[in-house]
């Protein structure tokens, strides 16, 4: 078991936090909650080390296609209409494609978080997956507003600023993923780890 000061999260800027010039504002979000960084690099990753990053199993993939429908549902907008099927697992492989083109449209901002419960609370500090329903205060309830009814409309994934891992052990996955066997940077916070 780690120290609780130990566990890490995986966090991506994605290309509209960094068009929208965010990257300064999200680190200083996260390390003003006394959470270190302790690796960071801009890149641009190939199709295929993003399609890899995205999970392949059924259940992930319908969870997409249910948060459209959720939407679509709750403001009266027809799925059949933008989708030709009201069926998640379809939509679902639909929507996973135009994300991972979506991801390949700038650069990202890759970086390992640490703190105490980094998982959740960098999950926290982002807000919910769609913009339109995250509280003001959060990272993409103070920088975006979009919707899957405005997304899918226009063929593509909901832009919501920044990815972060959902659970440690998905954080562990993914930190293997993108840094490989990197050795983090470790330093001394001021006030937090002395
Ligand atoms: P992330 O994994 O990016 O941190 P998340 O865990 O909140 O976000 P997931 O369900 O893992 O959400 O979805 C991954 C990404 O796919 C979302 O961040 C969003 O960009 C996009 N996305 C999810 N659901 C939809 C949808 N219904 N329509 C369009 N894009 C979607
Ligand atoms: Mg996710």
């Amino acid at each position: 078991m780690k120290h609780p000061k130990e566990e890490q999260t995986y966090v991506m800027i994605k290309p509209d936090g960094v068009r929208k010039g965010l990257t300064g504002e999200i680190i200083k979000r996260f390390e003003q909650r006394d959470l270190k960084i302790v690796a960071l690099e801009m890149f641009q990753p190939g199709h295929e080390q993003l399609d890899n990053h995205y999970p392949k199993n059924e259940e992930w993939i319908t969870r997409l296609g249910h948060k459209t429908l959720t939407t679509y549902e709750k403001y009266g907008y027809d799925a059949m209409l933008d989708f030709g099927t009201i069926d998640p697992v379809v939509i679902g492989p639909e929507i996973r494609k135009w994300l991972i083109d979506y991801m390949k449209t700038a650069p990202l901002v890759k970086m390992i978080v640490q703190g105490v419960h980094a998982v959740d609370v960098v999950r926290k500090i982002a807000g919910p997956t769609m913009p339109y329903l995250a509280e003001v205060g959060t990272i993409r309830g103070d920088f975006s507003i979009d919707s899957p009814a405005l997304a899918n409309k226009e063929k593509r994934a909901v832009m919501n600023i920044i990815h972060c891992s959902e659970t440690p052990e998905e954080a562990a996955h993914e930190i293997k993923h993108w840094f490989g066997d990197v050795k983090v940077c470790d330093y001394k916070r001021f006030g937090v780890d002395e």
